[in-house]
């Protein structure tokens, strides 16, 4: 019958299991193929590395140019868990990677770090390429449109060895039947990702069932995500802001906001008015901080400064310069260049007291107030933070109740701005998962 999972009675058994097929599997199962393993990649879509060509849709940013103690640093409370991992393989190793499948880099005004054609489809084209034959080792299999339900770790009388018991479902699409497999194996790299956009794939829904399997497991929360404001009145962007302005970026401004540890952080940069409140780089940036205090608080707020190049002393001169007959908005934009978006901004958010008093509008160009009131949903984030918790795992990243069961990727409990950090950890895990693979498998035949 359609549609009616059932059982196939015969498990198969191989060596290693990689499932996910994102750039952490794809980077763990490169680097076990090479050294002679026979890989099995796993995913639950029809093909592999499905937000990874989304990532490179505005250009993709592979990683980051800047100091090493500078990269680390932008991974915030999970710098200490990384470090050693992206010391072994960082943004070094990623250029050298790419450039070795023949597609060169370079680094932006930024720092940012891109491919030449800025797409990831001709890397991703040579990376499976690459895995399905290789230079030396053993090609990569494929098996699509298998998702995993479950994982099980048999030993002693269950299994003449120690092997991870996988269950997926599987889709077969001429005929519409879902089939549930039993595969095993010695080793398994689980990349399952995190939790946003999950038409790509990376649906979060492996969090309950790792948690039953007993691996602690953080609940996954959006990162690098929108935030909606609460505006003058407390309900949002009003319909004339949004009609006018909703998609227009705010560029060169700076913005201000509460670490956790009190400190204020501030960033110059650009984001992007939408019709909930605001998206882009520069909120991005700050995105955990915001989160956290709105998890903590209710709400966050953020300091924008929109002519960060002027001084605030410059700024009440060129406010309170007499303007005669002249509107308020000509004023501005004569005098500070403020027009458009920024101009619509402070008639948004101040008082029309506040806009008739030189002084206090002064101060409001060099630090508007924006009140945050919540994120966006996770499934249109960039990436999540929260997942599989570190204290569960060895520095090998095997989880200590699975022996045999490594986690690599964004389904790992950390978090990171865009900038190139997200690629350059989920790379590095699947490495370092792939290597503690190796080493575990030594003496056994690859
Ligand atoms: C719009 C957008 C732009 C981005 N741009 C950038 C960028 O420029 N630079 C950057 O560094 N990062 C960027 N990112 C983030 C980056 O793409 C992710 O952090 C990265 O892809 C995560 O890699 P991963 O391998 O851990 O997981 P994923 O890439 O999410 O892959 C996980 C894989 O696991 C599979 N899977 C999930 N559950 C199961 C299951 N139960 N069974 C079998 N298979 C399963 C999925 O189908 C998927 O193929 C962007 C993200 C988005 C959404």
């Amino acid at each position: 019958m359609n549609n009616i999972p059932h059982e196939s009675s015969k498990p198969h058994h191989v060596a290693v299991a990689v499932v996910g097929g994102g750039p952490a599997g794809l980077m763990a199962a490169q680097v076990l193929s090479s050294l002679g393993h026979s890989v099995h990649l796993f995913d639950a879509m029809p093909s592999v590395g499905r937000k990874f060509l989304l990532a490179g849709r505005g250009g993709l940013n592979l990683t980051h140019s800047e100091a090493f103690e500078h990269f680390v640093h932008r991974y915030g409370e999970q710098e200490s868990q990384l470090k050693p991992i992206l010391s072994d393989w960082g943004a070094d190793q990623l250029r050298s990677w790419a450039q070795e499948l023949g597609v060169d880099t370079f680094v932006g005004t930024s720092g940012r770090v891109f491919p030449m054609e800025m797409k990831a489809a001709p890397l991703l084209r040579a990376w499976l390429s690459r895995l399905r034959h290789p230079l030396s080792g053993k090609p990569v299999e494929f098996h699509t449109r298998h998702r995993l339900i479950g994982i099980k770790a048999c030993s002693g009388a269950e299994s003449d060895h120690s092997q991870v018991q996988l269950t997926f479902e599987v889709r077969d699409l001429s005929s519409k039947q879902v089939e549930v497999r039993q595969w095993s194996a010695k080793s398994v790299v689980l990349a399952l990702g995190g939790g946003s956009w999950s038409r790509l794939g990376s649906d979060g829904a492996w969090v309950p069932w790792l948690q039953a399997a007993g691996i602690s497991v953080n609940p996954l929360l959006p990162s690098n995500c929108g935030f909606h404001v609460a505006g003058r009145e407390g309900i949002g962007w009003t319909p004339f802001f949004i009609s006018r302005f909703a998609g227009k970026p705010l560029k060169s401004v700076a913005m201000a906001w509460s670490a956790p540890s009190g400190q204020i952080a501030r960033r110059q940069g650009e984001f992007v008015a939408s019709s909930y409140g605001l998206e882009g780089s520069l909120i991005y940036a700050a995105s955990a901080d915001l989160r956290k205090a709105i998890q903590a608080h209710g709400s966050a707020e953020l300091k924008l400064d929109l002519l960060p190049d002027w001084t605030l002393d410059r700024v009440v001169q060129a406010v309170s310069h007499p303007r005669g007959s002249r509107s308020l908005s000509s004023h501005l934009k004569g005098r500070l260049g403020i027009d458009g978006i920024k101009m619509a901004l402070l008639n948004e958010l101040l008082s029309p007291a506040v806009l008739q008093n030189s002084a206090e509008l002064a101060k409001a160009i060099k630090g508007l107030s924006i009140k945050l009131t919540a994120t966006r949903p996770m499934d249109e984030a960039i990436s999540t933070a929260g997942g599989v918790a570190w204290g569960g795992l060895d520095a090998g990243l095997q989880t200590k109740v699975m022996p045999g069961v490594y986690v690599a990727g964004e389904m790992l409990d950390w978090e990171a701005p865009t900038g190139g950090y997200l690629l350059t950890a989920c790379m590095a895990t699947g490495y370092k998962a792939a290597l503690s693979v190796h080493a575990e498998m030594k003496g056994d035949e690859p």
